[in-house]
């Protein structure tokens, strides 16, 4: 039996954060990977070029059934300290959108930099943890022994990196309960959905409940995609969501105006000054009647066709597990402490990461989140 202070199962980047910290004050570190490279989902995160961070990550971007939980560990390490990291490591940053990070040098210079930092420790790949047993103060995995153990083992979307539900399992062997896991950061079928429609962006609003969202929205054969729908899957749909497609624009006001300005002109003309050519003809069935000759009424129906489109909840699915970037759900915050990330119901036992039912708002705060809280887990186990 190999004896360790601290053993973390799973390398990605809430692991290995954990193990990085942990080394910084001098434990000896064992992590047991299950695939054959460390940092698997930071090598493809970003579309390859790794949103690192993000400036405005606090408890407002983040879900879960107790999105504070997050406050502690996002005050002990904050977007500035991974940035502090990344001039450390001499990591080329570029600020796409305002605070939102992202590695002008690629994200695989990232998982090199973490490699870098986690050199002291032990690494076994390609072994798969399906159980932990705790004799006394100890945790035996295999032929391992620690008297703190971290899981790390991230969530079970996107498959093909390879993952497992084996740290929900654990959690659960040790009491801890399983917030349902479902995908999150994905695209949305909806029923019905126009295929001929399917490639156009536009910049557009969600209304879910009392929030409203306006990003990029790409509509594809099947529903919507683009960052705009990815932010709404995060979202619980029960009460269905509204689509506005010319956010910002009260366009009943606008086409009675032009009605004034621009008589002669046809609707789907005015319209496709605003939307993509495509949609107007689509949206106005391609009617070529003079904006003059439109009733007041019929205007504002159109209104309504463009900005607010109700899509009910039984015409939205969520695309699958294998197309989300994260999940929501995960081990139950209330029986973890958020200032340790050690579990209340079992001593020497710690959490970092996904695996938590937590989950971040597109834009550098789900990574943001592992290292937190990766490197809060590292500093207590
Ligand atoms: C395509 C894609 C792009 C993304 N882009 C971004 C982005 O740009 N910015 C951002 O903030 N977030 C992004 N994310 C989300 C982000 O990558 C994850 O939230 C983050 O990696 C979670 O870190 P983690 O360490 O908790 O889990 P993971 O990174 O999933 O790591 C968990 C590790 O544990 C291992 N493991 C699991 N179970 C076991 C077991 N039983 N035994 C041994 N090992 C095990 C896994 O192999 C894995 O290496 C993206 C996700 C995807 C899929």
């Amino acid at each position: 039996m190999k004896n360790y202070d601290i053993i973390i199962i799973g390398a990605g980047a809430a692991g290995l954060f954990a193990a990085r910290s942990a080394l910084a004050v001098g434990k000896s570190v064992l992590i047991l990977e299950m695939g054959g490279e460390p940092a698997r989902k930071v090598a493809i995160s970003g579309g390859g070029h790794c949103n690192i961070t993000n400036s405005a990550a606090k408890f407002d971007r983040y879900f879960g059934r107790n999105p504070d939980f997050v406050r502690g560990a996002l005050s002990r390490f904050t977007p500035e300290s991974m940035l502090n990291w990344c001039y450390d490591h001499k990591l080329k940053l570029e600020e796409k959108t305002s605070g939102r990070y992202f590695c002008a040098d690629g994200a695989s210079a990232v998982v090199r930099a973490l490699r870098h930092d986690t050199q002291n420790a032990d690494i076994q790949y390609n072994t798969l943890i399906t159980n932990i047993e705790k004799q006394n103060d100890m945790f035996v995995i295999n032929e391992f022994c620690a008297p703190s153990v971290i899981l790390a083992t991230g969530g079970t979307s996107w498959g093909t990196v390879g993952v497992s539900d084996a740290g929900y399992k654990i959690a659960k062997k040790f009491g801890h309960s399983i917030v349902p896991v479902r995908p999150a950061l994905c695209a949305l079928k909806i029923a019905g959905a126009d295929a001929d429609m399917a490639g156009i962006t536009l910049n557009a609003e969600i209304v879910i409940g009392k929030q409203s969202l306006q990003d990029s929205l790409l509509l594809t054969h099947f529903g919507i995609g683009g960052p705009l729908a990815y932010r709404v899957s995060l979202y619980d749909l029960n009460n269905g969501i509204y689509i506005n497609l010319m956010p910002n624009t009260d366009v009943a006001q606008l086409l009675k105006n032009k009605k004034k300005t621009a008589g002669k002109r046809s609707v789907t003309s005015i319209l496709s000054e605003y939307l993509p050519n495509r949609l107007a003809k689509k949206i106005t069935d391609n009617c070529t009647k003079n904006i003059a000759d439109v009733s007041d009424k019929d205007i504002e129906k159109l209104a309504t066709r463009i900005s607010k489109i109700f899509i009910p909840s039984d015409k939205i699915n969520l695309h699958g597990l294998s197309a989300a970037e994260v999940v929501r759900g995960g081990v139950d915050t209330d029986d973890v402490s958020s200032k340790t990330m050690e579990s209340k119901l079992c001593k020497g036992l710690f959490f970092a990461g996904e695996v938590l039912d937590i989950a971040g708002d597109l834009g550098g705060f789900n990574l943001h989140w592992a290292w937190a809280s990766g490197y809060v887990a590292g500093m207590n186990a």
